[in-house]
């Protein structure tokens, strides 16, 4: 186990974990009933998928469709076009379309997205710094290698003063955007994090706070906006209750998690939700349902993610989600929601090693460096391979933006605030 540490305002810096956290740990190896699942899963990463991958150099011009392809009323051609000009699909033009995507289409649906995408923001992409602030969870999700049953993670806390000088860092190197995300740990109360939203406003009044803390009352969020929080992601993993229940334990409930994210946006953050694709036991059903979710919501960021196995929880053996389904749906989201801001995820570039720039070329246009402290990165460990070196941290911050200036994109120093419409109640 690491080092773990307090926030030195409170003098003590040899807090370690909570107690409880040991002493609730289960044994991951035992104890979990596979998902339920009766209906047949989407194919995994690397078994025969019907979608190659999108050119990395975006392709221009070329709309029509591949002379073996003829469109029919409601065949995934006829609904491309019905979801860019209506901006939304039923659930089960949703399951048609995802079942029936090819990679001509793909390829014809990132155009697409791709225009959508510059109409409201031109070709910039904006960068957000990343720290994780620490690796103890209370939760215990299947999927989630912090999960708190794992006795084999590495656990550790980060001080205020580690995380204000990530944040330094990060604003050296020309990020306007610091998320400070983590498990849900009971050490990091309401008034610690209060604390460090406060500090860093203070420090940098230019730049925006946003949290990847999980699930709070609604007196916390008032709290964490009320100090200076600009934003809040918090993904709702998969909108089916059954299919959620799957891969969580009993204690974590679907409808308390969409409540948060209603709460949020009435408190007038900037919210962000997501789900993870090829999570064990979903469906393209299950991902229309998603897709039906965000619709609704209209959240101001959307981040997705293939789900990737990690070797200490009940998913083990799980195949990841596949990247050419992570890439069709970013497409699609764009054209759903034009005005929100999806990010190329780490998780995607960890699956697939073009997966930042095929992600920017299906429609996404955020990137997220990891700022997090070397020492610590490894243990922010959620699932086997998450890349942590290279263009994903923050010593590299300035040749990721060569290589994405170098293929068109514009990357100012900027908060990059979402075009999507704030709403309050
Ligand atoms: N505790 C906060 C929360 O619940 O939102 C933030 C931290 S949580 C670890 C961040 C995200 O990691 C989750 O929303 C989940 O989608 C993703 N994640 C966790 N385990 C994963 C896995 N095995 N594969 C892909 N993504 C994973």
């Amino acid at each position: 186990m690491l080092a773990a540490f307090s926030f030195e305002r409170e003098g003590d810096a040899s807090v370690g974990l909570e107690p409880g956290l040991a002493q609730h740990a289960g044994n991951a190896s035992t104890g979990f009933a596979a998902p339920a699942s009766s209906t047949p899963t989407l194919p995994p990463a690397g078994a025969a998928s019907t979608c190659s991958p999108p050119a990395v150099v975006e392709r221009r011009g070329d709309l029509d469709h591949a002379p073996h392809e003829t469109p029919h009323d409601a065949d995934p051609w006829r609904l491309t076009e019905k979801l860019q000009a209506d901006q939304a699909l039923s659930e089960d033009e949703w399951t048609t379309l995802i079942e029936g995507r090819t990679p001509n289409l793909a390829d014809r649906l990132f155009a697409q997205a791709r225009a959508a995408r510059d109409e409201v923001y031109g070709r910039t992409v904006y960068l957000r710094g990343l720290v994780e602030i620490t690796s103890c969870c209370k939760n215990d999700c299947l999927y989630c290698g912090i999960r708190k049953s794992n006795r084999q993670a590495q656990r550790y806390r980060m001080g205020l003063d580690e995380i204000l000088a990530c944040c330094e860092q990060g604003y050296a190197q020309g990020l306007r955007t610091f998320v400070l995300q983590g498990g849900e740990d009971p050490w990091f109360t309401q008034d610690k994090i209060v604390a460090m939203v406060r500090s860093i406003r203070e420090e940098r009044p230019d730049c925006a706070v946003t949290l990847s803390l999980g699930e709070w009352p609604h007196d916390a969020y008032a709290a964490f906006r009320a100090a200076g929080a600009d934003r809040f992601l918090l993904r709702h993993e998969t909108a089916d209750d059954d299919h959620y229940a799957a891969l969580h334990p009993a204690s974590m409930s679907p409808k308390r998690r969409k409540a948060c994210l209603f709460d949020l946006q009435r408190l007038g953050y900037q919210v962000g939700s997501g789900f993870m694709v090829g999570s064990p036991g979903q469906t393209a059903r299950h991902l229309a349902r998603d897709l039906a979710f965000l619709k609704k919501l209209n959240p101001h960021m959307i981040g997705i993610g293939p789900f990737v196995p990690h070797r200490h929880t009940a998913f083990r053996d799980e195949p990841a989600g596949s990247a050419d389904l992570t890439l069709f749906l970013i497409g699609c989201l764009r054209l759903m929601l034009p005005r929100t801001l999806i990010p190329a995820t780490t998780a995607l570039n960890s699956v697939d090693a073009q997966g930042r720039m095929r992600g920017l070329a299906a429609g996404a246009n955020v990137l997220m460096p990891n700022l997090t402290p070397p020492q610590y990165r490894d243990s922010y460990d959620l699932y086997d391979g998450k890349a942590a070196s290279g263009l994903e941290g923050v010593e590299n911050v300035a040749r990721l933006k060569r290589q994405l200036e170098e293929a068109g994109y514009q990357v100012p120093s900027a908060r990059g605030d979402s075009a999507v419409e704030t709403e309050r109640a």
